[in-house]
């Protein structure tokens, strides 16, 4: 492995105290409560939550990262509440590794629940950190444990074809995951996402249900409406500032210059196009966001809603006259 050059990695703006959540204990998480028995989990860059039901434990995700402190955090709050810290079912949000690979940490007589395409892509992945849901689902699917009633659904592919709305109406709560980082700016290409149009519009999809508190799978604290509705603008000025450069970079340059390599005629202006529409998205965001001044992330998420929006939306170029 190599190391980073320590310069390199502080020359960056300062994180805004607002973007930090609370400080982790000795062992390396923090658990707190969201509401009642709802409680989320995380190590500073991941989250996770369970419910701590009169019948049992109910996890939602189970991130590698957070690890064996998931069962630290369970056991911590079963034994101040006086409830079972058995976990009786396992609910995955996506079949991401990175959200799901401590599942395997809890054995026995666990209830695995997913969506029906998280199943067919963990049988693809064949990872026996994820064992496959035993319970899946097409759009909707109500989980009812120790008098606590959460409701799942699909409402199409966004991160990933799989990724789902996990609602809590009697906690005042929506578990969406990787598409909002509260406070920061997603990270390449829109958090690693697959269906960028899908992405691009499923904030308002979690706008649609009632909660105050959203657990989005990342980073140290809860978001709220309010970092939604930020990352919501963040995401419609990369789409209005590439739609400008779209139409105001003349390619005809970049394809006489690179000549008979079409491809690097491809490059230059698709590379002047990202910069000119990146470059005030940036500027506006920096000291608003956390990491929005690491610019590669707002270049390649602006990368790819400019070809989404060239691909998707269209035209993808003039007509051949
Ligand atoms: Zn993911």
């Amino acid at each position: 492995m190599t190391s980073p050059a320590s310069a390199d990695l502080s020359d960056y703006a300062p994180v805004p105290p607002s973007a930090l959540g609370p400080a982790l204990n000795d062992q390396g998480y923090y658990v707190g409560r969201v509401e009642r028995n709802l409680y989320w989990v995380t190590d500073g860059v991941y989250n996770s939550a369970f419910l701590a039901t009169r019948d049992g434990v109910v996890l939602f995700d189970a991130p590698p990262s957070i690890g064996n402190n998931l069962r630290r955090a369970v056991d911590e709050i079963a034994a101040a509440e006086g409830v079972s810290n058995t976990v009786t079912h396992l609910v995955y949000s996506h079949h991401h590794a990175d959200h799901g690979a401590a599942a395997s940490l809890f054995t026995g007589d666990v209830t695995r629940i997913g969506h029906e395409e998280t199943k067919r892509l963990l049988l693809r992945d064949d990872d026996p950190a994820r064992p496959v849901p035993e319970i899946t689902f097409a759009d909707r699917y109500t989980l009812e444990v120790g008098g606590e009633r959460v409701e799942l659904a699909w409402h199409g592919p966004n991160h990933t074809p799989d990724n789902i709305y996990i609602h809590f109406p009697d906690h005042d709560t929506l578990m969406f995951i990787d598409v909002v980082n509260a406070g920061w700016v997603p990270i390449y290409n829109l958090n690693l996402s697959e269906d960028v149009i899908g992405y691009m519009q499923s904030p308002s999809t979690a706008m649609s249900y009632p909660w105050t508190h959203l657990i989005s799978g990342h980073l140290g604290r809860l978001a709220t409406r309010d970092d939604v509705t930020v990352h919501q603008q963040y995401i419609a000025d990369i789409e209005a500032s590439s739609r400008e450069a779209l139409a105001s970079v003349n390619p005809v340059p970049y394809y006489v210059q690179g000549g008979v390599n079409v491809w690097a005629g491809v490059k230059g202006h698709l590379d002047a196009v990202t910069e000119r529409a990146a470059a005030p998205v940036i500027a506006k965001y920096t000291g608003v966001l956390a990491a929005a001044d690491i610019e590669v992330f707002t270049y390649t998420t602006t990368f790819a809603i400019m070809q989404s929006l060239r691909l998707d939306r269209g035209p993808s170029g003039p007509v051949h006259p």
